[in-house]
């Protein structure tokens, strides 16, 4: 929940080292829109889970190379997100959206009458204005190739009281890393003149 937590600025200005070929941030942020421009599912194979276009009445999956007969509805939702720092877009696929709608796709998707299934449904529509926080393992395409298309990988309600005190042991951190960094030269110094002058008085 609290691994690499960083701001939406933080996300699209960040410069990736080379080496890197994938990275874990969380970002707590809220979804101000649902972009309904790529639909908010995909028609996939039951066998293969690989995406399908309609032909003449039936699926054909390229990748089993043969006609669906049971394709499946599945999540691919995007989403406009916000926070202080600035706007970028998500894309939930559809376990972690399943998760958080708490229906499966292919149910949403049958309740609907075949007028608005363009439209995006109530349900999914209720994430807007909610805060989250948002897990994201961003791939070479994000990090080399500086691709927005940021994929979640899980997705948590916020739990107030956990990020307060996430908060107060970060800013403990920094204080106890502070005095360290102002008590270790002058402890140094201290002992130095300590074993420096009992030297010196070895000596006489
Ligand atoms: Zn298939």
């Amino acid at each position: 929940m609290f691994i690499n937590q960083m701001n939406i600025k933080n996300l699209l200005e960040s410069d990736w080292s080379a080496d890197i070929q994938e990275c874990i941030v969380t970002i707590r942020s809220k979804i101000t829109d649902i972009i309904n421009y790529f639909r908010w599912y995909y028609i996939s194979c039951n066998v293969c889970s690989k995406k399908m276009t309609p032909a003449n009445g039936v699926y054909p999956c390229l990748n089993c190379n043969k006609d669906c007969k049971f394709p499946l509805v599945k999540y691919k939702i995007h989403v406009k997100v916000e926070d202080n720092t600035g706007k970028t877009a998500f894309v939930l696929f559809n376990d972690v959206a399943e998760k958080i709608l708490d229906i499966s796709a292919h149910k949403l998707f049958n309740k609907l009458s075949s007028l608005d299934n363009n439209d995006v449904p109530a349900h999914i529509q209720s994430l807007c204005g909610k805060d989250f926080i948002f897990k994201l393992t961003l791939n070479s395409y994000n990090l080399k190739e500086g691709l927005k298309n940021f994929t979640v990988s899980k997705l948590w309600i916020p739990y107030e009281k956990l990020e307060l005190e996430y908060k107060l042991m970060k800013e403990k951190k920094v204080l106890q890393y502070s005095l360290l960094k102002f008590v270790m030269p002058n402890f140094i110094y201290f002992i130095n003149h300590i074993f420096g002058y009992w030297f010196y008085m070895c000596r006489l």
